[in-house]
């Protein structure tokens, strides 16, 4: 039994080693080695872990999600608006050493109606562009389909909570579960056209208490269109919370945030780090510093620069408030933040919480 389990383990292992192969060969080799070269400088420049930031490439969505802060109207500082190509065409030419750009945060980027020429633009200049925080990929024009293909979009995590119709519509109000099956599967014919790996499509399943049950046919489903399947619980715990606690953790191995942090020793979803690894800049050039806060900023990176903002004292003195080093204060955006007293709680040690992000990262690729 035990020999049969360690075949088992070792022939998933060489399965992903070959994967992680595969994955660097297109990827390319020299792109590892400038994403390395431009890190450390961003170190030094920016004060940065890696050479990563969010940038919202578009706050509009035309879904009505449950639990979604913008479609209650809670906008704040996000507010409503779209990334316009020659701020994104500045903000590269001003900053060469962020190698990598994560578009997704709370809309949907595919309203960005200047998504082409940015994923082209980021193409020709060695930038790899990602949709982590994920897209609904409901309407999207062929011509995008076929630039995310072609010009190497790197990842894209795809929000589907559900295996069907009825169970999807539930939370992802408006949403159309047919036409996001039909665009991946456009993204997979271009994929097969160009002979390409990317984009890794992933399925990324909020478990809530109404589509617990669809989960392990979801899992059938994203195996069949070729994807990844990672899922998430839900961050509004008063919205349909999990019914068959027993049920979830047999399927994906826990059922609540404590179960998540006890099993894996870490925290779940580490909002925080990003100040130090990923920074967010909302579609306006305002630094956010995280994809949570939608209270103050930290200035205008399209109007002071990035260097100026990341280096500013408000952000520096806010590193050292999550910290523990120095007092909460009110103009800090993490003041008021519900995050705030539960990340206290724990230790945040920004260069592990990154280096286990990374690899994370390796682990699922
Ligand atoms: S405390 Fe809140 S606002 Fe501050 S970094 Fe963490 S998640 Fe963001």
């Amino acid at each position: 039994m035990n020999a049969k389990k360690s075949r088992k383990e070792k022939s998933s292992k060489t399965k992903r080693l070959k994967h992680l192969w595969s994955l660097l060969h297109e990827f390319g080799l020299a792109n590892i080695f400038y994403i390395m070269k431009d890190s450390v400088i961003s170190l030094f420049k920016y004060k940065l872990i890696g050479s990563t930031v969010r940038l919202e490439a578009s706050s509009l969505c035309q879904l009505r999600c449950q639990v979604c802060p913008l479609a209650q109207g809670k906008t704040g500082i996000v507010g409503r608006g779209y990334l316009r190509f020659s701020d994104f065409q500045n903000f590269v030419e001003q900053n060469p050493r962020i190698r990598n750009i994560e578009l997704s945060n709370y809309g949907e980027i595919f309203l960005n109606p200047e998504l082409k020429d940015i994923i082209m633009l980021a193409h020709s200049k060695k930038i790899n562009l990602t949709a982590l925080n994920g897209v609904n990929l409901n309407e999207v024009g062929d011509d995008i389909l076929e630039a995310l293909v072609k010009f190497r979009f790197k990842i894209i995590y795809v929000s589907i909570d559900g295996a069907s119709k009825d169970t999807y519509r539930i939370y992802r109000s408006g949403g159309d579960f047919d036409a996001v099956l039909d665009n991946i599967k456009r993204i997979n014919h271009y994929k097969h056209k160009y002979g390409r790996k990317f984009p890794r499509m992933v399925w990324q399943f909020v478990i809530f208490g109404h589509n617990e049950h669809e989960l392990p046919a979801a899992k059938k489903m994203s195996k069949d269109l070729d994807m990844e399947f990672v899922v998430k619980l839900n961050w509004n715990e008063s919205y349909s919370p999990v019914r068959d606690k027993d049920f979830v953790r047999r399927e994906v191995g826990y059922a609540t945030r404590d179960d998540y942090e006890q099993g894996h020793k870490r925290l779940y979803m580490p909002y925080c780090y990003q100040l130090w690894d990923s920074p967010q800049i909302n579609w306006d050039g305002k630094l956010l510093g995280c994809c949570v806060n939608r209270r103050r900023d930290f200035g205008n990176v399209f109007d002071e620069g990035l260097e100026s903002c990341l280096k500013s004292e408000k952000y520096t003195y806010t590193k050292k408030m999550l910290q523990g080093k120095v007092k909460p204060r009110e103009d800090i955006p993490c003041f008021d933040c519900p995050y705030f007293q539960w990340i206290r709680s724990r230790k945040i040690i920004p260069v592990m919480g990154t280096l286990r992000r990374l690899n994370n990262v390796l682990k699922n690729s």
